[in-house]
């Protein structure tokens, strides 16, 4: 691959083009789609005014970038973070067409962004925010055009004031707009624990390939949001062993294992994993270059790089966060022999349970969890199970493979409706 600057490397829209090129040329993929492919479909930019509590008007930019609509309506989540970029939002809308692809779910990819320290805000003005930034995007989005769903520091709540404001637009109800919203208003059963849920049925996959078990597996997570807490405690409950957790604020060390549940009952009363005395304090940088059976990054972009990639201690990593590991770094934990997950394998069971909380919301009929974590767990085998036979029959990494496995079926879908062109 060619040389880049470091601040290429880690711009996400990079990182996706150069593993979307790639597989592409592996697959031979016809000119045309190339370049239907290569740029998302429509990009939108607001500019959203908020009265802020101080009584003074501000102005937040937002984004909604959907990338691809030809497997079904664009599906994706919304994060607000200070740092959020337009390149960013396209990488993430591509990610998520390949990853509704590999998990095979009737659905295309977007996603979304508000440039925002949410931290900073109260609850007030994050609502106002949603509001305005939702009824900005109402023709845009829609049950059969575009749901959006929670990603970085967007939840339950803020999904709850989305749909509320589509619906209020519409003059009626309308809970199939948005995905990840509480369950009493149309949430599914199972959908807050989901992305986590995936990260640990993958990671059994790959145990059980590489000849590990659970008890003799030991794991260190960064991120200890929805995903990473998730993955973590349920790991745990599976037996594997949680040596390790990494926060921006801090990380822990127990080479016996940490009790999760106890963790994360110390962070909802302190608002920090620091301070916990179960385990050793670490330094971050070095806990993610600790030895350990599964690395499973689960916080932001660009965590493994050119600078820290031949250092990684892990013989499987999985990736919960979306863009967690730079092009750059892929050849050399292939060099390395890491077995990796890829994100838009590895983290897809957040939005498979959102296609089944779509479904639920259209039916007006609701599961039990039992049959939604039953449902999940054929999917995520499934998908890893092509992703890992699809490498094999053309000798590419993981990462490539899911790439072409996902360009594949998105491409053979635009070929069977033709082109409007
Ligand atoms: N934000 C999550 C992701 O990156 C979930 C998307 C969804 O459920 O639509 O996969």
């Amino acid at each position: 691959m060619k040389t880049i600057s470091l601040e290429q490397e880690i711009n996400p829209w990079e990182a996706q083009s150069a593993r979307f090129n790639f597989a592409a040329q592996k697959l031979n993929l016809d000119e045309g789609l190339w370049k239907v492919l290569q740029y998302p479909n429509r990009e939108l930019i607001v500019h959203i005014p908020v009265s802020m509590d101080n009584g003074k008007l501000e102005v937040f930019t937002g984004f909604r970038v959907q990338h691809s609509i030809a497997r079904g309506p664009a599906k994706g989540g919304i994060r607000y973070a200070p740092d959020v970029t337009l390149d960013e939002v396209r990488a993430l809308a591509s990610w998520m067409t390949w990853k509704c692809a590999i998990v095979n779910i009737p659905f295309g990819g977007a996603k979304g962004g508000v440039i925002c320290d949410p931290h900073k805000m109260s609850m007030g003005e994050l609502e106002r925010m949603t509001r305005r930034y939702t009824a900005e995007l109402i023709e845009f989005i829609g049950p059969e055009k575009d749901v959006p769903a929670p990603d970085i520091n967007t939840n339950e709540q803020t999904m709850a004031w989305m749909m509320d404001t589509y619906s209020m637009h519409m003059r009626q109800t309308v809970t199939a707009v948005v995905t990840g919203k509480p369950i009493n208003i149309g949430g599914s059963r199972g959908r807050r624990e989901a992305t986590g849920r995936g990260i640990m049925i993958v990671c059994d996959q790959a145990t059980k390939k590489l000849g590990l078990r659970p008890e003799n597996t030991r794991v260190i997570v960064q991120g200890f949001g929805n995903v990473g807490s998730n993955a973590a405690r349920l790991m745990a409950q599976a037996g594997y062993q949680i040596i390790g957790v990494i926060e921006v604020d801090g990380a822990l060390y127990n080479k016996h294992g940490i009790d999760v549940e106890a963790l994360e009952k110390h962070r909802a009363s302190t608002r920090s994993i620091t301070g916990f005395r179960e385990a050793e304090s670490a330094d971050p940088a070095e806990l993610m270059l600790t030895e350990c059976e599964i690395l499973v990054p689960a916080a932001t972009e660009n965590q493994i790089t050119s600078r820290n990639a031949d250092r990684v201690k892990c013989r499987i990593l999985a990736e919960g966060a979306n863009g967690p590991t730079t092009a750059a770094a892929d050849e050399i934990l292939a060099e390395k022999g890491v077995f990796v997950i890829p994100d838009i394998l590895c983290n897809a069971g957040g939005v498979t349970t959102s296609y089944f909380e779509w479904v639920q919301d259209r039916q007006g009929y609701f599961w039990k969890e039992s049959v939604v974590n039953e449902q999940l767990e054929d999917i995520m085998v499934n998908a890893f199970e092509d992703v890992v036979r699809y490498a094999h029959t053309h000798s590419v990494n993981n990462r490539i493979a899911a790439y072409m496995l996902a360009i594949d079926r998105v491409a053979y879908t635009i070929r069977q409706r033709g082109i409007y062109a």
